[in-house]
């Protein structure tokens, strides 16, 4: 709920330099002009378009996750806000440091993000399965009676699922769950995505100190930690998808047989994961820009992206 008065607690400010306008209010004497000039900056601009800026603040963006209203809102927005997101200087444009904050809701979207990558994936893993024979531990296959047949494939079906957490096996006796299932492979190629979380602490670190020592009595605190938080989130997910892509390219690689001959796999798995560290690093880079309104962003930004890789690369090490 927003209350008027809630909305005059923010100020108009030059839609260009963010130069609070206040002032220019108070001169007008006969009437309400249409268009004005900032006296900061010159940049010319429309009342209408300042007063949007304004009645911006807590307000919810229709076509983000964040902002549905229920569950159902909550899912029907959730492809295309990570749709967007892989373009941040627009995703951030909307979503900017005035919206509305729930963090929860934001937490609900990425699981449900991961819940259907991880879906739409898991039919290759259970074609791989069923190439790797592993859908058959009882040995009957496809000839056996139905009653063997299906259970095989209830078998194959949540071990595809599960992988490469669990895998549930068949047995004459019934199912068995085996944890975990991950093998030197996966760990190798999935645990590239730790360095993504390190990346992740240590922007969340730089912009804290950043705020911390840029003064300004006038900060709201609450919202500033909320703004951190949910860039935090947001920059996890080129990793999520990112783990994601792995099982997608463990199927594959299971369920068409390849030799090491033309084993094209990790050579995916590396250009996926630079482009994926590339997203993070923009999702970051865009958000100190828009959200934060840093002028020099270029100094920092440079850091963020040197020193967070670094420190990503440590924190795996550390993992490890
Ligand atoms: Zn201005």
């Amino acid at each position: 709920m927003k209350s008027p008065a809630r909305i005059n607690e923010h100020h108009p400010e030059c839609p260009s330099c963010g130069y609070g306008l206040t002032g220019q209010i108070a001169s007008w004497t006969q009437q309400c002009p249409l268009n004005g000039v900032c006296p900061e900056c010159g940049h010319a601009y429309q009342w209408r378009e300042v007063f949007a800026i304004v009645n911006e603040w807590g307000s919810r963006v229709d076509w983000y996750s964040e902002h549905g209203g229920d569950w159902i809102e909550l899912f029907q927005r959730a492809p295309g806000t990570l749709w967007r997101l892989m373009r941040p200087g627009r995703f951030f444009k909307a979503i900017n440091h005035r919206r509305m904050i729930r963090l929860r809701m934001l937490f609900w979207w990425m699981l449900v993000v991961t819940a259907g990558l991880h879906l739409c994936i898991s039919p290759v893993g259970a074609a791989g399965n069923a190439q790797a024979g592993n859908w058959s531990s009882t040995g009957h296959g496809w000839d056996a009676q139905w009653t063997q047949s299906t259970m095989d494939t209830v078998a194959n079906t949540a071990s595809a699922v599960l992988f490469p957490y669990a895998m549930v096996y068949h047995h004459d006796d019934g199912f068995e769950l085996r944890l975990p299932f991950y093998d030197e492979d996966w760990a190798a190629y999935s645990m590239a995505a730790v360095i993504g979380i390190g990346d992740m602490i240590a922007w969340a670190t730089l912009m804290t100190g950043v705020l911390l020592v840029q003064h300004d009595d006038s900060r709201d605190w609450r919202r500033q930690w909320g703004l951190l938080g949910r860039v935090a989130l947001l920059s996890l997910v080129p990793m999520l998808v990112y783990v994601e892509f792995v099982r997608l390219g463990f199927g594959i690689h299971a369920a068409t047989g390849m030799t090491e001959a033309t084993d094209w796999v990790p050579y995916g798995f590396l250009g996926v994961y630079l482009l994926m560290l590339y997203w993070q690093q923009a999702i970051w880079t865009h958000a100190v820009r828009s959200i934060w309104n840093i002028k020099r962003s270029f100094l920092i930004n440079i850091g963020g992206c040197f020193g967070s890789i670094i420190f990503g690369i440590l924190f795996l090490f550390w993992v490890l």
